[in-house]
């Protein structure tokens, strides 16, 4: 038996007892928070039955330092040889070729929807009054929207080639001088992502996904956006899922919902229990995922994906977080609880339980590291012993 991830007939995960999961350890503090969060995510696996090992691949920094690219080819080969992946944060080096390699990382392997699971675990300090009210899930689109990396700095010959193409064909007035960028969002692009979370909601069994847009203001992008979700959910799940309007009171199917972005943002802290699941485009899921994790404790506790087409790579939210790396002081609760939801996504249920309930025990007895110790008013233990502390709680 072969320790690679297959594939079965309709799109799921052949998943071996015996894994081997690529890991790009990352810049700043990955080093210190997957040295905790390592042994944790192993002996999870071992303790359901199951073994997992990881292989290091080089990314970022580290990369250019030992094979001088930042993101070398026989990387990406390994995510997609292996289906599922994990990595620490990468910062974009400064003056190098790519925007961001994390951008470069989606776009390559397709990796068109960003999912973030945010939901309290309890003892967690939060700056709100119930933070046991959030449980949602957000679906962010990827690879399209104004993260294209369509833009042209002001004075450039292709911004002026096209804001001479807007007054000349499109009879349009873009102020002379500026800086210009282009927001492409297409119906194939939409669809894909809504029907992930569409099926996820389904499976779930969540009470409604909402799709998030400022389709008042952007018509035909981020409004297309809501049509094309509309469109999918109306023709492909007709009897599964019903529109807002049309719910009855007492609804057993999937109720769509829809709200304009700002107002999104005052929902999810006025009426939190009233959203399973949110997709949108990728600015809109950028600002709101962080917005999301500040109410469970921050980004150091929050977990998240990137999900293609039978790949994934699973990831901190947070990023390098220069000022602590090396100091053994980040929390590595993020890194761990990727990795508990990588066990999940597995279908290693019971690994992936014990070490969200291992966290959360730890959150229970007060041991934080600096970033909840400063909201808890507490005194803060360092990455490293957070990690012994979860390790010790897994059953
Ligand atoms: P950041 O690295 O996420 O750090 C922002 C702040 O968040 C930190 O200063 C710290 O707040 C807090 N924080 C983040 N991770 C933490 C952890 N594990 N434990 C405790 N506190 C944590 O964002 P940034 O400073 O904007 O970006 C730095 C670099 O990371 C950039 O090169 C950026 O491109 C990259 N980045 C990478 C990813 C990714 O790999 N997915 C994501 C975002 C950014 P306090 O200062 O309040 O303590």
């Amino acid at each position: 038996m072969t320790n690679l991830i297959a594939l079965n007939e309709h799109g799921g995960l052949v998943v071996p007892d015996q894994l081997v999961v690529p890991v790009a350890v990352g810049d700043g503090v990955g080093p210190d928070i997957w040295r905790a969060a390592e042994p944790i995510l192993k002996a999870a696996a071992e303790r359901s039955g199951k073994s997992l090992s990881f292989l290091e691949v080089p990314a970022g920094e580290e990369a250019v330092r030992r094979v001088g690219s930042p993101l070398p080819d026989e990387t990406l080969e390994t995510f997609k040889r292996h289906r599922v992946s994990l990595k620490g944060p990468l910062g974009t080096p400064v003056g190098g070729g790519l925007r961001s390699l994390n951008v470069a990382i989606r776009r390559e392997l397709d990796l068109y929807a960003c999912v973030r699971p945010v939901k309290w675990l309890p003892g967690a300090p939060s700056p709100v009054k119930r933070p046991e009210l959030v449980d949602m899930v957000i679906f962010r689109e990827n690879t399209e929207d104004v993260y294209a990396g369509l833009e042209w700095p002001a004075g450039s010959p292709q911004a002026e080639g096209l804001i001479g193409y807007v007054r000349d064909e499109l009879k349009a007035k873009i102020r002379p001088g500026s800086a210009v960028g282009l927001k492409p969002m297409s119906e194939f692009g939409s669809k894909r992502l809504v029907r992930l979370a569409l099926e996820w909601a389904l499976r779930e069994k969540r009470a409604s996904l909402t799709l998030v847009h400022k389709g008042n203001i952007m018509k035909f992008t981020e409004g297309g956006f809501l049509a094309w979700g509309r469109q999918l959910a109306q023709e492909d799940y007709a009897g599964r899922v019903v529109l807002e309007a049309e719910a009855r009171p007492d609804e057993t199917r999937l109720i769509l919902k829809d709200r304009i972005a700002d107002n999104m943002f005052m929902q999810t802290l006025t009426r939190p229990d009233e959203y399973g699941a949110l997709a949108m485009p990728n600015l809109n899921g950028d600002y709101l995922s962080d917005c999301l994790a500040a109410q469970i404790g921050g980004l150091g506790v929050a977990p998240g994906a990137n999900l293609g087409d039978g790949l994934a790579v699973f990831e901190a939210t947070h990023g390098t977080a220069p000022k602590y790396a090396g100091q053994d002081k980040a929390n590595p609760a993020s890194l761990i609880l990727s990795g508990a939801f990588m066990l999940a996504h597995l279908g290693w249920t019971a690994a992936a339980e014990s070490v969200r309930a291992a966290v959360a025990g730890a959150f229970a007895e007060g041991v934080f590291t600096l970033d909840l110790a400063r909201q808890a008013g507490r005194p803060a233990v360092s990455c490293s012993a957070f990690g012994r502390a979860v390790l010790e709680r897994l059953a």
